[in-house]
Parts: C-alpha cells; sequence; structure tokens
C-alpha cells in the first residue's frame, strides 16, 4: 500500500487525505497547530464565487464543478459520520452595484439558474456550509478510515535524494513516505522555500463579523458591492469580510470592525440593535487570479501540491481533489487542467 504524508489540515488536505484513504492508501496528515483552525474555519462558506461573471474561466471551471458535486460531499460526510456539515441551498441575492448584462450573459453561457428581482439578481442554486463542521466532519471522517493526524508537527525542510524527497523534517522529528502532498494553505509557498519555483501563493487577511438572532433574519445569502451577509440556519448570521494584504498577521483591527458593521447595517438595518458575537480573522491563500496550484512538481518526482485556492477553497475542495487524484493516478481530467499545472 502505497504512504502519503499531506502537510497541513485545513479543508485541501482533509479532503485530499478521506480520497486517498478512499484509494486505499496510508495516510499521515502532518498540521502545524491543530486540525482546521486556519483559513478554512474562518471562512463563510458560500459554495460560488461572489460574483461568478467576474472570474476568468479557470476559476469558473472548478468551481462550478465543486458546487456540483458538494450536495453528495457534504451528504455523504454526514451520513458516515453522523457530523451535519449544514450543506443548504439558501440561494445568493447580488444587489447593485454590478453589471447586468454581464451576470446574465454569464448565467445563461454555463446554465446557472438566475431570477430577476427588481435591480438585484437571485441565484437559487447557491449553497452554503458550517466551516467548522465541515472540518469537524472531515476529520472524524480521515480517523474513521484510518488516516493519521499529528498535531503540533511543523513540517520545517524538505530533505531530498536526487530528484525525489527522501523525507520531511519537522518540529516532532523525520517523517518520510513514498509521496508527499503541500496542503499548507497561506504558508504553502514559505513552507516549499526555493521548491516552490513560480507558484505564488501568499497571505491575504479576512475579517469577519458573528450575530446572533433567535431566527434567520435573511431567507437567502445577501451580496453588495464584496459586503456578505450568510444566514445559519440556528439564527447566527455572518457579515464580511475584508481583503488585506498584511503578510501573516491575524490580528482583527477596530476599523475593520467599524466599516463591516456600517455596511452590514447599510443591507440590514435590524442589526444596529444586535451586539457583535464574535470578530475574527483568517489568511487566505490568495494566487493571481484566484486560480490554485494543483499536480506534480516539475522537478520532484513524488511531490505534489493542492493549494492557492484563494477565495474560494472550500467551493472548490472537492473538485481540486479529483484534479489532484487524476493527476496521481494519471487518469483522464473532467476539463482542461493545464492551467493549475506547478510551474
Ligand atoms: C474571511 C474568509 C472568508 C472566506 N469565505 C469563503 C467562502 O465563503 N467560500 C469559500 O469557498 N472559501 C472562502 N474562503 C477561502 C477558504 O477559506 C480558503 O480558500 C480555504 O479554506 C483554504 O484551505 P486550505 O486547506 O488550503 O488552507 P487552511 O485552512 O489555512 O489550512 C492550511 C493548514 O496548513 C497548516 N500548516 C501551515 N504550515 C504548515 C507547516 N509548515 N507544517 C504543518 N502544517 C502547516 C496550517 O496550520 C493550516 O491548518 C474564505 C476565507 C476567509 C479567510
Amino acid at each position: 500500500m502505497s504512504e502519503m504524508l499531506v502537510i497541513g489540515a485545513g479543508a485541501l488536505g482533509l479532503a485530499t487525505a478521506e480520497a486517498l484513504l478512499i484509494r486505499g492508501a496510508k495516510v499521515t496528515i502532518l498540521e502545524r497547530a491543530q486540525v482546521g483552525q486556519e483559513s478554512s474555519w474562518a471562512g463563510g462558506g458560500i459554495l460560488s464565487p461572489l460574483c461568478p461573471w467576474d472570474y476568468p474561466e479557470e476559476v469558473t471551471r472548478l468551481a462550478l464543478r465543486g458546487m456540483g458535486m458538494f450536495a453528495g460531499f457534504a451528504e455523504n460526510l454526514h451520513a458516515t459520520t453522523g457530523i451535519d456539515p449544514e450543506y443548504q441551498r439558501c440561494g445568493m441575492l447580488v444587489m447593485p452595484p454590478f453589471d447586468m448584462q454581464a451576470a446574465n450573459q454569464w448565467c445563461a453561457q454555463h446554465g446557472f439558474s438566475v431570477e430577476q428581482r427588481g435591480d438585484a439578481l437571485l441565484l437559487p442554486d447557491v449553497a452554503q456550509v458550517r466551516n467548522p463542521r465541515l472540518l469537524q466532519a472531515l476529520r472524524t471522517r480521515v480517523e474513521s478510515l484510518g488516516g493519521r493526524i499529528v498535531e503540533q508537527c511543523t513540517v520545517k525542510e524538505f530533505i531530498l535524494d536526487s530528484d525525489r524527497v527522501k523525507h520531511l523534517s519537522t518540529s516532532q522529528g523525520d517523517f518520510s513516505a513514498d509521496t508527499y502532498i503541500v496542503t499548507a494553505g497561506a504558508w504553502s509557498k514559505a513552507l516549499l522555500g526555493d521548491h516552490a519555483l513560480h507558484t505564488d501563493i501568499k497571505p491575504i487577511r479576512g475579517q469577519m463579523l458573528l450575530f446572533k438572532f433567535d431566527t434567520p433574519p435573511l431567507p437567502h445569502i445577501v451580496l453588495q458591492d464584496g459586503l456578505y451577509l450568510i444566514p445559519r440556519r440556528d439564527g447566527h448570521l455572518l457579515a464580511g469580510s475584508t481583503l488585506e494584504d498584511v503578510g501573516f498577521d491575524k490580528s482583527t483591527t477596530d476599523e475593520a470592525r467599524a466599516t463591516l458593521l456600517q455596511r452590514a447595517i447599510a443591507i440590514l438595518p435590524s442589526l444596529k440593535d444586535m451586539p457583535i458575537v464574535k470578530h475574527w480573522a483568517g489568511l487566505r491563500p490568495a494566487s493571481p487570479g484566484n486560480i490554485p496550484t494543483i499536480g506534480r512538481h516539475p522537478e520532484l518526482q513524488n511531490l505534489f501540491i493542492n493549494s492557492g485556492h484563494f477565495r474560494y477553497g472550500v467551493t472548490m475542495s472537492p473538485a481540486s481533489v479529483e484534479v489532484l487524484l487524476n493527476e496521481m493516478e494519471g487518469t483522464p481530467q473532467p476539463f482542461d487542467v493545464s492551467a493549475y499545472r506547478w510551474r
């Protein structure tokens, strides 16, 4: 049985590990801190690009495939673990300003349902999941399939033997396997050092606010000019988010809190009287054009990456794992994947 080491236990690392375990591999995940506490935890769980018509086809293809796979992915996690990731097709209402013509054209071209609501557009098929629950379910699933997870284990260096990785040097000693997969999110490039080659992944901070109502105050996700409100089933409401280029700094700021609050109240005035339950920040693995890197290292035969999904890593995760495994197994891809190759 082939042995795999996965570096980083966010949504991408856990979903990659699950798929490898299902195929019979022996999988160990090395996680610097604790499972699912970084970007994948911090995100909103919207299963769609915000304004899909604003993105290149390379993003659309992967996102649409992930969106198509997600109901089954979430249902299977729920059925096998008993943990409900709360997948729900709640729809997303896009309010002006946005390019109505481009939006309608994109939806028609991609067979994406759309309903005109005055000067807004409802995308009824957009779904959401609840990130912490998705991550808990993934962890339980990986462990129940026999995957090993080593927490508090920082990978420091790749030790090579000609064109292969021989072992990893970590804070808990050396680890070796047949194959190594980098799923270290915003830290992927820093971790790889010179081996990153031209892969350009850097942290972009996003801050979020959380509120709690007795019942959901909105029937859909609402998006206006980059600010979104996400109603959870139990009355929690998320407002996000910022896009800040501040390096590996995960602190929250009073300025972002005030701006997010003011913009959220403009959409939903009843927020004015609601206390903020929580305010947090996460570091997205940002990549040029929001196009992730998925696949084999061009020089090191047994090194792979699945990272750089920037704003849509949860949405893309099942499709991204599919593309990676097809490449590892040499099976045909569902579409042209050349844009995701490691250069
Ligand atoms: C505020 C915000 C809102 C978002 N909203 C959405 C949304 O609505 N929909 C959507 O699809 N996406 C959203 N995203 C983006 C999405 O969260 C990310 O694209 C996705 O979670 C990236 O997953 P990942 O597994 O690559 O990274 P992460 O979840 O960050 O996981 C990487 C893991 O690697 C570990 N690691 C790093 N270095 C090492 C090392 N040297 N050794 C061992 N382990 C290491 C880290 O500790 C971490 O646990 C949002 C992100 C943010 C921050």
